[in-house]
């Protein structure tokens, strides 16, 4: 089976020591990416660590794909105990960080202890291996995250492709904080920034010349290039807000936190009011497919990346604002900052419906400021909207403390069920019915009979995430190709992300979660059965919980065990 290569460079930042792990045997069983952080994750981090204790450790991870020349495997996987979840959590991004990580010589970075001192960690590649420097930045306190690019380009000659930054939500631990990357890519999800922020860790460059030796089968390699660089995908122009209009037709984007399902203004924040903001094309390392918004207005001064649409969701329609510039502001401002769109967005609508202020661009705007210095009311709301919700007077809309990504589980039913039992919470990557019930292939009524689906889709985004391939190109990457390319049968592709999962679930479940928290805070029917028919299809006992059998350690014990 085709996989990641290279050691596992692991730092401890209290000590400010590093060593090189060998994590062949791992990564020969688990590829790369999201399954071989999973699997160190799961043996290495105490299942009572507090995530923000030295006893936490973040992931960063490529795949083996990410020194190829194929379109959709620009990305790379961050995973770690999440301050927003309390459980295991993966996220990645896009960029170009991957051939600059790869390139130091290191195919998992694993990031442990706790640092008196704000630091900045250098990895380059060594005679023997990956080196690291550790260099204290107090100035950086509180910086933006392109104000520390800009410190790392002008101190070490190095652009935001070769970093991974966390923004002040991170140093003050706002638990939907992200790690950024190329100033413009979020590992979002979970509040993996908080992490970097507890641990004192501002910035991980990334620099050298190793390529791992990993021969990438072509065909199909380069008839997925040729394919992405030709389409005429409106994905191509307009990204993943394309969809937008065609979602809200479909009363599937929640509005003025979640009281309506569609949006009176959505043409104002859609596909196409995004691409007239667009001034140029966008992509990540390799990807002809170049999906990525670069968009600007000068009149009022703004210039970002995206909004995609799970911002305009949260920014737009979920705050009831329907100026595009105004979502594109905010955007700006959660890159800048260093929070999650998605958290942040549906946090600050909680807020806006507290206030009686949806619509009030400007509130929102001021808010996410004080979320990420946590002053006044953001002190409050860094913490997210499961733990403010009470103290602001409204309903939780959250699963596992995540706040909910759009496609709305009250109109898409199987998606409902997909969000009560991913791991991760309310997050639209995990599963992701919400394919099959648009395109209607599945009817999006009703929540029986649909477990056996979504297992096969849960099984199979481990894959993607582990090779670690764009999410994007699945029409593209199809499973006939992901078996040429990794070399396997699909069937112990299948078998790899049931394991993946099973171990996010076993780490959860040894923090005392179960049954109970695979729900939902609105009614869809038959769920609960839905999710004993979804316990049922993967193995596991009807509360929940996997047995402890089920599970093998394959990670090289942790120096402090
Ligand atoms: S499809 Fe878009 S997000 Fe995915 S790798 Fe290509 S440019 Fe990046």
């Amino acid at each position: 089976m085709l996989h990641a290569e290279g050691p596992m460079l692991t730092v401890d930042v209290g000590e400010r020591s590093a060593d090189t792990v060998d994590i062949d045997s791992v990564l020969e069983r688990t590829i790369g990416g999201r399954a071989t952080a999973t699997a160190l994750a799961h043996d290495r981090i105490p299942f009572d660590a507090d995530p923000f204790g030295p006893e936490n450790r973040a992931y960063l991870s490529t795949g083996p794909m990410q020194m190829s020349r194929t379109s959709f495997t620009g990305r790379m996987n961050m995973t770690g105990l999440s301050p927003l979840t309390d459980g295991l959590v993966s996220t990645n991004a896009g960029g170009y960080l991957s051939r600059n990580f790869a390139g130091a010589g290191l195919s998992v970075l694993e990031l442990a202890g706790e640092s008196d001192e704000l630091l900045a960690i250098h990895v380059t590649d060594g005679p023997d291996g990956p080196e690291v420097e550790f260099e204290e930045v107090p100035e950086l306190e509180g910086a933006e995250t392109s104000r520390v690019s800009a410190y790392m380009e002008s101190h070490h000659d190095l652009g935001p492709e070769n970093c991974i930054t966390i923004g002040p939500a991170g140093e003050n631990l706002v638990r939907f904080a992200s790690v950024m990357t190329f100033d413009s890519r979020a590992f979002g999800r979970g509040g993996i920034g908080a992490v970097l922020g507890s641990k004192n860790v501002k910035c991980v460059t990334f620099e050298g010349d190793s390529t791992p030796d990993i021969e990438i089968p072509d065909p199909p390699a380069m008839d997925v290039h040729r394919e992405a660089a030709t389409s005429d995908d409106l994905m191509r122009r307009q990204g993943t807000t394309g969809n937008t209009e065609f979602i809200n037709d479909n009363f599937s984007i929640p509005t003025r936190y979640f009281d309506d399902y569609e949006f009176e203004s959505i043409e104002s924040i859609g596909g196409n009011a995004v691409e007239e903001k667009k001034y140029k094309k966008g992509a990540c390392s390799q990807c002809a497919y170049a999906c990525k918004l670069p968009t600007r207005d000068e009149e009022r001064g703004v210039e970002t990346e995206g909004p995609e649409f799970e911002t305009v969701y949260s920014f737009g329609t979920c705050q009831g604002v329907g100026d595009i510039v105004d979502v594109m502001i905010s955007n700006e401002l959660c890159d800048e900052l260093g929070m999650d769109t998605i958290s942040a967005g549906v946090t600050v609508a909680a807020y806006l419906k507290s206030e009686d202020a949806f619509g009030d661009a400007e509130l929102a705007h001021e808010t996410l400021e004080k979320i990420a210095h946590r002053e006044g009311i953001g002190d409050l709301l860094a913490e997210g909207t499961a733990r403010a919700h009470e103290e602001l007077g409204v309903d939780n809309y959250t699963v596992k403390g995540m706040e909910f990504a759009a496609h709305d589980g009250r109109t898409l039913h199987g998606q409902g069920l997909s969000y009560a039992v991913a791991n991760r919470g309310a997050d639209h990557m995990y599963g992701g019915m919400l394919g099959l019930e648009y395109s209607g292939e599945v009817d999006p009524e009703g929540t029986l009979g649909k477990a056996e689906t979504l297992v096969g889709l849960e099984n199979h985004n481990v894959v993607r995430d582990s090779a670690v391939i764009c999410a994007f190109g699945g029409d593209y990457m199809t499973d006939e190709r992901l078996e040429q390319l990794l070399g396997v049968d699909y069937e112990r592709l299948q078998s790899l992300g049931a394991e993946t999962i099973e171990r996010e679930r076993h780490f959860n479940n040894k923090r005392g979660k179960g049954v109970d928290d695979d729900d939902l805070p609105y009614e869809i029917p038959d769920l609960a059965e839905a999710v004993q028919e979804y316990y049922e299809a993967r193995g596991w006992n009807e509360d929940g919980t996997v047995p402890d059998a089920a599970i093998d350690s394959v990670a090289p014990v942790a120096a402090d065990d």
